[in-house]
């Protein structure tokens, strides 16, 4: 078991003030162990970035916040392969797609490194001996509360902005994947040039260390991913102090299907991202196809077919393409909705026990599909986090838009067709922060991502993501008589 410290206020604390071990979800063994800190680790932490932002040039000086996150990208780039290891101890993904999401935190970090020199205000000439400049300048401290699922992304997503916006940052990742997430901010920390005080990463519980950070007067903004109803009690617990509260929630998202798409695109595509990316634990799975009733039978059984034999198993062997699901509770409440389905719709597939596991300890589930789902049962209207999918059919497009915004959510959905005019109303028709034509899943530095609805308030990523991260001062220059 590898033992991990935090970093609060430029020093390391570790696991002897409490430990959480950290667990294997392919074996049940213990990998990891991180300290678990109290309030008063965040009141030293919130302190300290107070007194780095006044004492430091870190608010004022662009270049040495590109030069930091720079080093901090290379250093990420030249140990990849180690940290994806851990990664995929600590949350059950597979291999591949550990690789995948520490490799590309390389170019997330690069991208808002030059968005750091490249931020700007302002100016209007209002009258002949009157100028007002509005200046951005940071929110001050941050803190950045993130999930296990995509630990390292929704890490360095919301971390890099707000560092290359002239923040401190508080960084309090899910207990679950401590180890990981303390391995990525080390690389920061060690930087040349961070002023001390700067960053800091606080483990614990979300109910101690993440609720002290919402209630603290010294903490300016804080920026949540997670489970929807966390995220409702932080707004609500940060209104007493006044914070800025920027929410990335949950989401239940629609796969539209025309009668006339790429089917063979469509069903991969589909596939891949309910079931095998993560096994289906992805804020912006696509865990309701929408299929045009026409072919609703062929695409059923193509999805039959696409499901038939996958192999889950432990995210190291690189024969398996679906891994672990990352918490226990998480594997017995996919186990729950996939019991509720076949009680409730009719199973198209799937929704086995995996065989040859001891299911006492590793938390594999393999895919269910369901079809005839009442459109108000939970099966469709709760976030299940897993590798399950419901089917409904639509006949006209005003239809599958009606059903696409059929559910309290609005963080993505797919519309995969070849008519544009199709595309174009239906992606128009949907209520979502991010609609993917043709494809699904693409994420990009550049494009912002967030919710509508209940799946988020703000925006991360590109120009917007770096602006949430700031505040604006007018600041108006008179000089008439
Ligand atoms: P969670 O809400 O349980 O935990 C997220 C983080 O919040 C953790 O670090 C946790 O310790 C902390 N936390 C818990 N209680 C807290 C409190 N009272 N105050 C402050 N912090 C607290 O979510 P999770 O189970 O880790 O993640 C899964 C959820 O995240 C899913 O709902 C998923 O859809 C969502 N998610 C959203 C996005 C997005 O970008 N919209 C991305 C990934 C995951």
């Amino acid at each position: 078991m590898k033992k991990y410290a935090a970093y609060v206020a430029g020093e390391w604390v570790d696991a002897s003030v409490g430990g959480n071990a950290i667990i294997d979800p392919a074996s049940g063994q213990e990998v990891s162990l991180a300290p678990v800190l109290a309030a008063q680790h965040v009141d030293g932490a919130a302190q300290a970035a107070q007194q780095a932002l006044a004492r430091s040039g870190w608010a004022s000086d662009a270049r040495l916040r590109a030069d930091v996150m720079l080093q901090w990208a290379e250093r990420i780039e030249r140990n990849v392969d180690a940290l994806a290891r851990r990664l995929t101890l600590e949350n059950g993904k597979l291999l591949s797609e550990a690789k995948f999401e520490i490799g590309n935190q390389v170019n997330v970090i690069r991208f808002n490194a030059g968005l750091a020199r490249a931020l700007s205000g302002h100016s209007h000439s209002l009258g002949s001996r009157v100028m007002g400049v509005v200046a951005r300048e940071p929110m001050g401290v941050v803190a950045v509360i993130s999930p296990w699922n995509w630990p390292i992304s929704l890490l360095v997503r919301d971390v890099a902005p707000a560092l290359a916006a002239g923040n401190a940052v508080l960084s309090k990742p899910a207990s679950q994947t401590a180890g990981i997430s303390i391995e990525v901010l080390r690389l920061l920390v060690e930087c040349d040039g961070l002023p001390k005080g700067i960053v800091s990463m606080l483990t614990g519980s979300g109910g101690r260390v993440g609720q002290a950070m919402v209630e603290h007067p010294g903490i300016d903004m804080i920026a949540f991913t997670g489970d929807g109803s966390t995220g409702k009690g932080i707004a609500r617990d940060a209104a007493p102090t006044v914070k800025k509260v920027a929410l990335e929630l949950g989401g239940k998202s629609p796969f539209v299907l025309c009668a006339d798409a790429n089917m063979d695109k469509a069903i991969a595509t589909l596939a891949r991202f309910i079931f095998l990316t993560t096994c289906g634990q992805i804020c912006t799975a696509p865990s309701r196809l929408l299929v045009e009733s026409s072919v609703e039978n062929e695409v059923c059984e193509r999805l039959a077919q696409a499901i038939d034999g996958i192999k889950v198993g432990p995210g190291l062997d690189p024969a398996s393409q679906m891994g672990a699901i990352t918490t226990r509770d998480q594997y017995e409440k996919i186990l729950d909705f996939v019991e509720r389905g076949k009680r409730e719709a009719t199973l198209v597939a799937g929704g086995e026990p995996v065989a040859g596991v001891d299911r006492s300890q590793c938390n594999f589930v393999a895919p269910a599909i369901f079809a005839d789902v009442d459109p108000q049962s939970p099966l469709v209207q709760e976030e299940i986090f897993g590798p399950v999918l419901t089917v409904q059919s639509f006949a006209s497009d005003d239809e599958a838009v009606h059903l696409a915004n059929g559910t309290p959510f609005g963080l993505a959905a797919g519309v995969f067709t070849q008519n544009l005019d199709r595309a174009w109303f239906l992606s128009r028709g949907i209520k979502a922060g991010t609609v993917w034509v043709n494809t699904y899943n693409r994420f990009y530095a550049e494009t912002e991502v967030g919710g509508y609805k209940e799946s988020g308030v703000g925006r991360m990523a590109g120009f917007d993501g770096l602006h949430e991260f700031t505040q604006t001062k007018h600041i108006n220059f008179d000089s008439t008589e």
